[in-house]
């Protein structure tokens, strides 16, 4: 075979005099500073790595849920768009320590634009919580947070997404629903949207008389059943049990929809299940990140020998290089949160790559349905510490953080 090389003289010659070429440009060069290109600009307002968002109002939803409506604070730009369905990120300081919990944007998309734009995010007080303890108390009208810009890619996409939506809900998994009903009702998206949500406590519906308000408005684009797992007293037109294939079967259209799940991590396990029956192709479903696994001892193929053991880690981050305590039941996110060290977080649940962090020594168990690593960066020994337990003495090497 015939290889003719053509150019590489003129390749070799194009670096003569460069350094030279070089310093002569430098020499031009104005003594102010590089202007921002344009473009870099937009795509910093578009997509700011963080916000200062002032509460404005707080509602409780009902005697679990609270929401908090959200605006730019004092100095702030406009908040930037967002599509139905995507989270923030909220940082905080609880006891000393940085953290971060992702939130779902409860409200529409339209209701974020113009001067008296505003993002609502709508928290379930839970048991032991730690954010959620800390923003009962401490987040007032008048309070500022800090958060990521909108984030997340669980959102209806037609180039992607059937126009049909059933959206199979549990506990706070609701909210990206309701920002996605608002949004088809009385904004842009053009979508229809089948709601089944599922709930233990027929006092404890958020946002109940609200989307029954919108459905009514709708005109077909948008309905909702309840599905109560409790007995039934006082409503009317729920169903009884648990999201079923049956009872999705019964409201929705299957062959011509996507199915999109957001919900506690039970209730995935649950309606993995029950979709499994419906024969549906895998990109008809669409399953939002759930975060932190709770109960990690008992996750399928997590080894047992390790509960209970604390290893240690030899953490380096910027100039630090320090020794933590790692529980085995805990992220290694977590443990670099207890021991002050707050590494960049976002989604919490191995997805969006935030903390990718370079495993240098030692075992973590990784979650499979938490696995969003690059195949590069597996076979290149990195972990998203979010979703990373450990189980040995670990090395890592993690990105700065904000603190
Ligand atoms: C994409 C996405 C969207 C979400 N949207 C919503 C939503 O709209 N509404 C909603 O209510 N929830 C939502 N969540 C869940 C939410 O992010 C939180 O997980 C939830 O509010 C519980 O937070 P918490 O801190 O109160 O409780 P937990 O996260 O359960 O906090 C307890 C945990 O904190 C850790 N911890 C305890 N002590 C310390 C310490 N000293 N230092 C560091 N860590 C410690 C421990 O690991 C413990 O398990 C969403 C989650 C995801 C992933």
């Amino acid at each position: 075979m015939k290889v003719s090389v053509r150019g590489h003289l003129i390749d070799l010659l194009a670096f003569k005099g460069l350094v030279g070429r070089r310093k002569k440009r430098i020499a031009r060069a104005p003594a102010s500073a590089i202007p921002v290109h344009p473009v870099n600009e937009l795509a910093q307002q578009i997509h700011p790595a963080e916000l200062k968002l002032l509460i404005t109002q707080v509602t409780d939803e009902t005697r679990t849920t609270r929401s908090f409506r959200l605006a730019p604070a004092p100095g702030s730009a406009a908040l930037p768009c967002f599509r139905a369905g995507q989270y923030l990120s909220i940082k905080a300081e609880v006891d000393g320590v940085g953290i971060t919990r992702p939130y779902s944007i409860s409200s529409a998309p339209y209701q974020a634009v113009g001067p008296d734009g505003f993002y609502e995010i709508t928290l379930k007080q839970t048991r032991d919580g730690f954010l959620t303890g800390h923003a009962w108390d401490h987040w007032q009208a008048g309070a500022v947070l800090t958060s990521s810009g909108p984030a997340g890619t669980f959102y209806h996409e037609p180039l992607r997404d059937a126009a049909k939506i059933v959206g199979l809900a549990g506990g706070s998994g609701v909210t990206p629903f309701r920002a996605t009903a608002r949004e088809i009702v009385d904004g842009d998206l053009d979508a229809e949207l089948l709601l089944l949500y599922g709930c233990s406590a027929e006092d404890d519906i958020p946002f109940y008389h609200e989307l029954q308000e919108l459905e009514a408005r709708a005109q077909g684009r948008f309905r909702m059943v309840n599905v109560l797992s409790c007995e039934i007293t006082a409503l009317e037109g729920c169903e009884q049990g648990f999201i079923t294939a049956e009872i999705i079967r019964k409201y929705a259209d299957v062959a011509n929809a996507s199915f999109f799940v957001c919900g506690p991590q039970a209730m995935y396990d649950f309606v993995r299940g029950e979709l499994a029956q419906l024969g549906l192709p895998p990109r008809r479903i669409r399953r939002e990140a759930y975060g932190e696994i709770k109960a990690i001892a008992a996750y399928p193929g997590f080894p047992a020998e390790v509960v209970g053991q604390t290893f240690g880690a030899r953490v380096r981050i910027g100039e630090t290089d320090v020794e933590i305590p790692a529980q085995a039941t805990e992220t290694v996110l977590v443990a670099l949160e207890r021991a002050g060290l707050c590494p960049p977080s976002q989604c919490r649940s191995g997805e969006c790559g935030v903390c990718r962090s370079l495993l240098v020594s030692g075992d973590v168990f990784v979650v499979p349905d938490g696995d969003g690593r690059r195949a590069a960066d597996r076979a290149l020994g990195y972990i998203h510490p979010c979703s990373s337990y450990p189980l040995s003495d670990l090395e890592i090497e993690v990105p700065r953080g904000a603190k």
